[in-house]
């Protein structure tokens, strides 16, 4: 009976999946294997909070594949090497994984081909499955990608789309794999994950779509920066392992229609954009995208303020907690806290990246360091010297002040929207108040922003 390997990395689901379609379809056995690689351990990119989430993903993975008979073998080592021994032992003759964008991604793949190679196997590497566009799929006359979102948009929405696929129906897998317990994964980063962290998984994620398309996609455009109103998706981490496929969101998305399918069909084209810009310039996931020749200032007591949400400035504070609680944080407050890291307190975007990437769930090497460029001026933001001040910010997006309550419990009892400038309250009120001052004056930091960039 003819076997192959199909190997899931950032695809921990079962429907819509090329890559298990693709071993299944071409042979009679398959073994569904996901490596812990040791070498992510200790490296900053395995991390409680992502572990946390991918042990419950392997869980669901697992169960969903023995519903259809098989199981999901699991070994830790070396990705290469582990795929190569199962390979040998199920006496594979094809191995299937999905196409990576990172340096990490194309490295394991053009070392896994090598190693196939010459051990007389084959590799088979499957696109739009991280994105909904391969990266690469569209890019400017003479050029590898896109640098600005608005004309990489246009030209993403009229590429094709591959059709949505269905989960197997059954999966075939050879007897006498070993395999280790899917809890092994929790061994790449010891640690305990924040507390409001959500279950991770396909069965989760596609629970978390169902309610969201109800009740959140046809208002997603007039409340998607709603900081209180909590009304984005909060698919980000299941998209970030593959749990959901971005394929699939795309076509439902479309078929529902409106103004809220269309814009949340943008932010899924600002995933793949990210993804493509790392594609083609895998130095911008630390090197600056548009080097501007920044001397970064570096004051660890503001680095440690910024850090512990103890700014003085209630809304970045609110984002900070937010994130350290749920290993999450709305879309609005990232850009303002990297804004406010980067741009008032002029320093470097590195600092606040890798801060970013120890707690957020859906810590994307991509997104993250994109995202983070684009608010520090340094990467694809077509203005890059635009400043986000947290006062203007916080009438227009939290205008009561509920985000900032819900976040910042020193501040629960002020009452109305002085809960943005708490430094404005009568004395004795402010006296009672274990809250810090503003630890930058908001134009001094502008007009030295302003002077380092000429
Ligand atoms: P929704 O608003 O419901 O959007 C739907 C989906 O579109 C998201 O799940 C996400 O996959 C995608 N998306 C939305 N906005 C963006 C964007 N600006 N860039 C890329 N994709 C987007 N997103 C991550 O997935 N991982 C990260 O590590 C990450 N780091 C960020 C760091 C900074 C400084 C900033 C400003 C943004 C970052 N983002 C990151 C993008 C964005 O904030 C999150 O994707 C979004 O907040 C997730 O919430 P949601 O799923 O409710 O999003």
């Amino acid at each position: 009976m003819s076997t192959s390997l199909s190997v899931f990395t950032s695809d921990l689901r079962l429907s819509d999946n090329p890559v298990l379609r693709g071993a299944t379809r071409s042979a009679e056995r398959v073994v569904p294997l996901f490596v812990v690689d040791r070498g992510l351990a200790g490296t900053g990119f395995a991390v409680p909070n992502r572990v946390a989430f991918l042990a419950d993903a392997l869980a669901d993975l697992d169960a969903g594949l023995r519903e259809r008979g098989g199981r999901l073998v699991v070994r830790r080592g070396d990705a290469v090497a582990e795929i190569l021994r199962a390979a040998r032992q199920a006496d594979a003759e094809e191995v299937h994984i999905a196409g990576g964008v990172s340096g990490y991604a194309t490295r394991r793949e053009q070392r896994l081909r090598e190693a196939l190679e010459a051990d007389g196997r084959r590799l088979r590497v499957h696109g739009a499955v991280v994105t909904a566009v391969e990266p690469g799929e569209v890019a400017p006359a003479g050029k590898d990608h896109f640098a600005v979102f608005t004309p990489y948009f246009r030209a993403w929405q009229r590429a094709g789309l591959r059709e949505a696929l269905t989960a197997p129906r059954t999966v075939s897998v050879p007897s006498g794999l070993r395999s280790e317990p899917v809890a092994a994964v929790t061994s790449l980063a010891p640690g305990s994950p924040s507390p409001g962290l959500p279950e991770g998984g396909e069965t989760a994620g596609r629970r978390r779509v169902r309610s969201w398309w109800r009740s959140g996609l046809a208002d997603y455009a007039d409340r998607q920066d709603d900081l209180a109103g909590d009304a984005t998706s909060r698919l980000s981490p299941y998209l970030h392992f593959g749990c959901l496929s971005p394929v699939e969101l795309v076509h439902r998305a479309r078929k529902a229609g409106g103004a809220g399918a269309d814009a949340f069909v943008r932010q899924l084209a600002w995933r793949d954009f990210h993804h493509q810009v790392l594609a083609a310039r895998p130095d911008a996931a630390h090197a600056d995208y548009r080097p501007r020749g920044d001397r970064w200032r570096h004051d660890e007591a503001e680095i440690a303020a910024w850090k512990a949400g103890r700014t003085g400035y209630p809304l970045v504070d609110a984002g900070m907690r937010q994130l350290r609680h749920e290993g999450w944080m709305h879309n609005r407050a990232r850009l303002l806290v990297a804004g406010f890291l980067t741009k008032t307190l002029y320093q470097d975007w590195r600092i606040g990246a890798r801060h970013f990437l120890d707690l957020l769930v859906d810590g994307d090497l991509a997104n993250n360091q994109l995202n983070w460029q684009w608010a520090a001026g340094t990467g694809t933001d077509t203005r890059p010297n635009r400043v986000l001040n947290p006062l203007t910010q916080a009438r227009r997006f939290d205008p009561d002040g509920a985000y900032v309550r819900r976040w910042v419990p020193e501040l629960a009892e002020v009452t109305g929207s002085g809960v943005h400038t708490p430094w404005r309250l009568p004395k004795a009120e402010r006296d009672r108040l274990d809250y810090p001052g503003p630890i930058v004056d908001l134009q001094e930091g502008l007009a030295r922003f302003r002077d380092a960039r000429g």
